[in-house]
């Protein structure tokens, strides 16, 4: 089983940010930013590549309400999901970063 499905499943100790039904948000264990948030869907997906697009409709908003909690919405925040071994993703589920509490400087130069 996979580490993010073992958090879902309690099995490995988490700081939650929000959780409901289908989504969980959670900090980075090794945070590169004042917030870095993880947020994940319960149900394992490799990649956002092979995530149903349904999916992502009430992933948006679970990640709004996430950004609203961290209250990082006046100020901004990055969102970034990896995909694959081209994209720098170690953790094959699903999962978006959620960046900020501090400016987090240009993305792509
Ligand atoms: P990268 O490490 O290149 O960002 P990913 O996009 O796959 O690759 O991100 C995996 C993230 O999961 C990393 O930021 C890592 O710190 C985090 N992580 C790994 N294990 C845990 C854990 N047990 N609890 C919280 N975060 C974790």
């Amino acid at each position: 089983m996979c580490i993010f499905c073992k958090i879902v499943k309690g099995e490995i100790p988490n700081q939650t940010i929000l959780e409901d039904e289908n989504f969980l948000a959670f900090n980075d264990i090794n945070p590169t930013r004042k917030i870095h948030v993880l947020i994940i869907p319960k149900e394992h997906y490799d990649s956002f590549d092979v995530m149903p697009p349904k999916v992502m409709a009430s992933m948006t908003e679970f990640i709004q309400k996430v950004a609203s909690k961290l209250d990082v919405r006046q100020s901004g925040y990055r969102l970034i999901t990896n995909i694959g071994d081209d994209g720098g993703q170690e953790v094959h589920h699903l999962h978006f970063h959620l960046i900020g509490g501090e400016p987090v400087g240009r993305l792509v130069r």
